[in-house]
């Protein structure tokens, strides 16, 4: 498995390129990104981006299948949307926060494939790394998946869920219904902007504009649900993506003293796809009436192992938002849903260290080592116990696990840094 670690401690911050785009679309972006956004921060997925042609995306439709074609614009109101749309895209294939690990993207592409059949040829997938739990999913077939999203699916078949859910919002052209009426409002510029370049930027207007309805999203569920079933995958797995969100949105709440507003906060971090009650008991209501598949696959050694190289980034993403309730849910239910693993070691190791109240520089410093003599062998849980040593004033220890690091890494990007912390040159 090939890692990222080469691509890891950019000091590039994540951008959005503003190139080649109509004079409506620079001036709706620019007010976008005069807007603060915690993605600004998270560095670059790719130092040296290359843009991939369409004709190297995999498309692993078998000879003969039969296929719709993908769905072609009718109006001229519709060919300048496809226009436009094919111009922020070339925007997206430059973006930096895309991240081209042709291995994580290989395995995506493969479970939506798996998911919706040979029809995915229609999609062109992007992995946008950004702490938030979300995708979208724009008529002409591109379809985003937010790393948020990643660290947050517990599994195979709960990834299985989401892209069929975007699969199905694609097939209803729902995003089409959307644009025209944003077109009938005159908000067709900032509905344009936001598709596919702006949704990197603001959440807020991610929220106020690309929502679906009600309506969509329950059609999306519903569809999404037998597509995954369909497919072999365990359709329990679908609710239970959804409640954990509601209940990391109350660990949140409560975390900050709001309480009373559980089950009914603002969706926050999930813009588009706001979590509910409602969704989960539908969902649970048309599971019931599905006939049980005995050998339906959840896939959750899988998924860890193919999202392993990713992992540490995801989380530190993550921990960046300074959400310690959400961020201390979220390492729990990784616990909960798979058991002790080193990567829940490292995550609850991480989480403390960062978090830095009285005690957590000795509480990391256990975890690490615990994580460490229970058979972890990221090269990070060396960094991060040097870091965490370090802050509970055990130097010369901290200096053996940064030299232990860039034994393990000898290209780390960060090996100035740490060789220094480590006392060698
Ligand atoms: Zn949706």
């Amino acid at each position: 498995m090939s890692t990222p670690r080469a691509e890891r401690q950019s000091a590039v911050p994540g951008g959005v390129t503003r190139r080649r785009l109509t004079p409506a679309l620079r001036l709706a972006l620019a007010g976008l990104l005069a807007a603060a956004s915690p993605v600004a921060a998270i560095p670059a997925a790719q130092d040296a981006p290359a843009p991939v042609p369409a004709s190297e995306v995999p498309a692993p439709v078998p000879a003969g299948d039969p296929f719709e074609g993908p769905y072609q614009p009718t109006d001229d109101l519709e060919r300048g949307l496809w226009h436009q749309m094919a111009e922020a895209e070339r925007s997206l294939r430059t973006s930096k926060q895309v991240i081209r690990d042709p291995e994580l993207n290989t395995y995506l592409r493969d479970v939506l494939c798996r998911t919706v059949g040979p029809e995915c040829a229609n999609i062109r997938l992007y992995v946008l790394r950004s702490p938030y739990f979300n995708a979208t999913m724009a008529p002409n077939g591109v379809m985003t998946v937010w790393s948020g999203l990643l660290l947050r699916a517990q599994n195979e078949a709960q990834l299985a869920a989401v892209l069929g859910h975007e699969f199905a919002h694609f097939k209803r052209r729902h995003s089409l219904q959307l644009f025209r009426q944003a077109k009938e409002k005159s908000n067709a510029a900032a509905f344009l902007s936001f598709t596919l370049v702006g949704s990197l930027v603001s959440l807020a207007l991610v929220e106020s504009i690309f929502a679906f309805s009600r309506e969509m999203e329950e059609e999306a569920d519903r569809d999404g649900l037998k597509l995954v079933a369909d497919a072999g995958y365990d359709p329990a797995q679908v609710p239970l993506i959804w409640e954990q969100l509601l209940d990391e949105r109350d660990a949140t709440l409560v975390a900050r003293g709001r309480d009373k507003d559980k089950r009914k906060g603002k969706a926050g971090l999930f813009a588009t796809h706001p979590p509910s009650q409602a969704r989960v008991d539908y969902l649970r209501a048309a599971i019931a009436q599905l006939a049980a598949a005995p050998d339906a696959e959840i896939g959750d050694t899988r998924y860890r192992t193919r999202l392993a190289a990713w992992w540490p980034q995801f989380l530190d993403d993550q921990l960046k938002l300074n959400d310690d309730g959400g961020s201390l849910f979220l390492i729990e239910s990784i616990d909960k849903a798979n058991g002790w693993t080193p990567w829940s070691g490292f995550a609850r190791a991480e989480f403390h260290r960062r978090r830095g109240a009285p005690g957590d520089a000795e509480a990391a410093v256990g975890f690490y080592t615990d994580t460490i003599a229970r058979g972890g062998d990221l090269p990070e849980l060396w960094r991060g116990r040097g870091y965490a040593l370090r802050k509970a004033g055990r130097a010369e220890e901290a200096r053996a696990d940064f030299r232990e690091y860039l034994g393990r890494v000898p290209d780390a990007p960060d090996r100035a840094m740490v060789s220094t912390l480590a006392g060698v040159e």
